[in-house]
């Protein structure tokens, strides 16, 4: 097993700007330029560099900075049946309302192009693990604890329902959900064998159906929302959570919920507290919320009672450095309601997020990283 966390662990939140290297060896391998031993040496090279940094900043919870994926969902579409992996620009040649779409593009700021999303195009199943190599490689290289990081099961299936390409084979986004919520728990288990100690669910969606219910799609999920009532899309989401982690135990789960990273201009991105969702957040089986907290836009640290917090301290989309002093004032904010043991440091979200389009550099990433290391250090001693 890994060596235990001290107080006020430093992670972050999965992802890590893609080096020019591995960006091209990503296009490379999706247009079956290179094998893919190729790309795996080209990666492995980049991980191996990043596992060294996070060693060198501090950091107590490591991850493989999602190098080797082309975004934080739309991996899984290398390792399943029935789903392709689609740009935006090529699913506004499906959808039926093209000039919606086209336009909540141009709202959101999202490049048609640079992104990519796993669209269901026929029944879903595993041909490989998600993440298990991910960890396994990982583990060669660090005996810290480590993290790994994986949609959940209400972002794949909004994500992956486009209803002009996935109806022929899943008549609902519920029924296509049914598959997803089997194969997360297939890896999970696996996760778990593999002793994951972290293991973390991207669920960036829900602050839009709480916030944002008339919105239709968007560009993480082509589906359409069927259902405008944000109660019942919020059940909806919790059940799945719930029923991917039912009766595992052996590792710690995460559940993460932004506002959107897909964009430096904080105005396309969504504000509010995470009030309306607090009482979903609290009937999750995940004992973690890792949460934006660095941003205005997210309000004040609330309370979620048996939950750890996975607290935003820095902001993944800034090239100004938070010092360990304002670090340090929301770790205070949070100590209100949480024990010491309760409390892990991360960013907002991933410095990464899109292999197309990061939200970071390495550096500033890195600056941002040991600020927070510096600030746990300063709190640490109180205990
Ligand atoms: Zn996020």
């Amino acid at each position: 097993m890994s060596a235990p966390l001290p107080l006020f662990p430093v992670t972050t939140v999965g992802s890590w700007p893609r080096p020019p290297a591995v960006a091209v060896a990503l296009a490379d391998l999706r247009r079956n330029r290179i094998a893919r031993a190729e790309f795996d040496r080209i990666a492995d090279a980049a991980i191996v560099d990043l596992v060294r940094l996070q060693h060198d900043l501090g950091c107590d919870l490591v991850t493989d900075g999602e190098l080797r994926r082309d975004n934080f969902y739309s991996f899984v579409a290398t390792k399943l049946t029935g789903v392709r992996l689609m740009t935006l620009a090529e699913m506004l040649d499906v959808v039926d309302d093209k000039a919606g779409f086209e336009r909540l593009l141009q709202t959101l700021d999202v490049p048609a192009y640079s992104i990519s999303s796993p669209i269901c195009t026929g029944p879903i199943r595993r041909r490989e693990s998600f993440t298990v190599g991910e960890l396994r490689f990982l583990r060669r290289h660090t005996d810290r604890p480590v993290k790994v990081t994986l949609p959940g099961p209400y972002l794949l299936m909004r994500a992956m329902f486009v209803p002009e390409l996935t109806r022929a084979h899943y008549a609902t986004k519920e029924a296509l959900a049914e598959d997803v919520v089997s194969l997360l728990r297939e890896e999970l288990a696996e996760l778990i064998s593999a002793k994951a100690d972290f293991v973390q669910f991207d669920e960036p969606v829900l602050t839009e159906v709480a916030f944002a219910p008339g919105r239709t799609r968007t560009f993480m999920c082509a589906a359409l929302a069927a259902r405008n009532d944000p109660a019942e899309e919020l059940e909806l989401a919790i059940s799945l959570l719930n029923r991917v982690v039912s009766g595992f135990s052996g590792t710690r789960i995460g559940v993460h919920v932004c506002r959107g990273n897909w964009s430096r201009d904080e105005s396309t991105l969504l504000t509010g507290a995470y009030t309306p969702l607090a009482p979903y957040f609290e009937r999750m089986q995940e004992s973690q919320l890792v949460l934006e907290y660095a941003t205005p836009r997210a309000g004040d640290v609330l309370k979620f009672d048996g939950k750890e917090i996975g607290l935003g301290v820095v902001n993944p989309r800034t090239d100004a450095v938070e010092s360990p002093a304002e670090i340090r004032s929301v770790i205070e904010k949070a100590l209100r309601f949480y024990a010491p043991t309760e409390i892990f440091l991360n960013p907002d979200c991933g410095f990464g997020t899109f292999s197309n389009r990061p939200m970071n550099s390495w550096e500033v990433a890195s600056a941002k990283i040991a600020s927070m290391v510096g600030a746990a250090r300063d709190l640490r001693g109180r205990w």
